[in-house]
């Protein structure tokens, strides 16, 4: 189902009970008051990752305290989606960026790779989860995707769970449509393997394309950044064998 959205949606920690007031966070607070200058008696929708979409009432018990009070389920919480996004880490902003547009595009786990030719770092995996729940308020999932910690890339190779496929995006492939590669996955379960800024090695590249659970694409007849690679990537995932069917 379809997020409503013209409501304003907002992420809570706490459990999510029919008429069981929520005391707002100082964020939630300024970003209520303050930026939306909502009032008492305006309407807004809440998540938490577990109890489904609340419709959830404001109210003002005091001049800088803010109760949220669920009315009623708006969606039921729903399976998250399976899709693994493994990724070399990229530079702070472009991070922040990579992280949002991923759950956007229907990641339901981020697992940080660490490659030979990387060159960003997770210093702040807190960053990558907030960005996380940024996407998620923005459009409308209501299973927010987990953060893993970083791997390197042969260790998390060696113990892969084989019914899991990985499609591999490798710039170093001589075609440039990935649909017919895609469309003879039989798997259910799979993970996107998108390079850093650098590239993969020789190496990896040999790696990956000597395992049988691994599926090497191209992606057209560019070379795309990092960032947009994962955008290109889901999307053409999510249309031949993903959620867009
Ligand atoms: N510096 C490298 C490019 C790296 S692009 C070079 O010049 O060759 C970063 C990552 O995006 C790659 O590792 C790959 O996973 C993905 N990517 C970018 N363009 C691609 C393409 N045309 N086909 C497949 N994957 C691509």
């Amino acid at each position: 189902m379809r997020a409503n959205f013209r409501m304003q949606r907002l992420f809570v920690d706490a459990d999510i009970v029919e008429a069981s007031p929520i005391e707002a966070g100082q964020d939630q607070f300024n970003y209520l008051a303050n930026v939306l200058r909502l009032e008492g008696g305006a309407e807004v929708l809440t998540f938490n990752g577990r109890d489904g979409e609340w419709r959830t009432g404001i109210s003002f018990p005091s001049r800088k305290r803010i109760q949220l009070t669920p009315i009623e389920q708006t969606r039921p919480q729903p399976a998250p989606s399976d899709l693994h996004y493994l990724f070399a880490p990229l530079k702070v902003g472009r991070l922040d960026y990579l992280v949002q547009k991923a759950v956007e595009m229907g990641a339901g786990l981020l697992q940080p790779v660490m490659t030979q030719h990387v060159q960003g770092k997770i210093t702040n995996i807190d960053r990558l989860k907030s960005n996380v729940v940024e996407a998620a308020e923005q459009c409308g999932i209501l299973a927010i995707p987990n953060v893993t910690e970083p791997v390197k890339l042969t260790d998390l190779l060696q113990r892969w769970p084989i019914e899991r496929r990985i499609i591999y995006c490798d710039e170093g492939d001589a075609g440039q449509n990935p649909l017919p590669l895609l469309r003879t996955i039989k798997e259910k379960h799979l993970a996107l393997l998108v390079g850093p800024e650098g590239g993969f090695s020789e190496d990896e590249r040999a790696l990956l394309r000597g395992l049988d659970f691994v599926t090497a694409i191209p992606l057209g007849p560019r070379i795309l950044r990092a960032d947009t690679a994962a955008v290109a990537a889901m999307a053409v995932i999510q249309a031949a064998i993903g959620d867009w069917e």
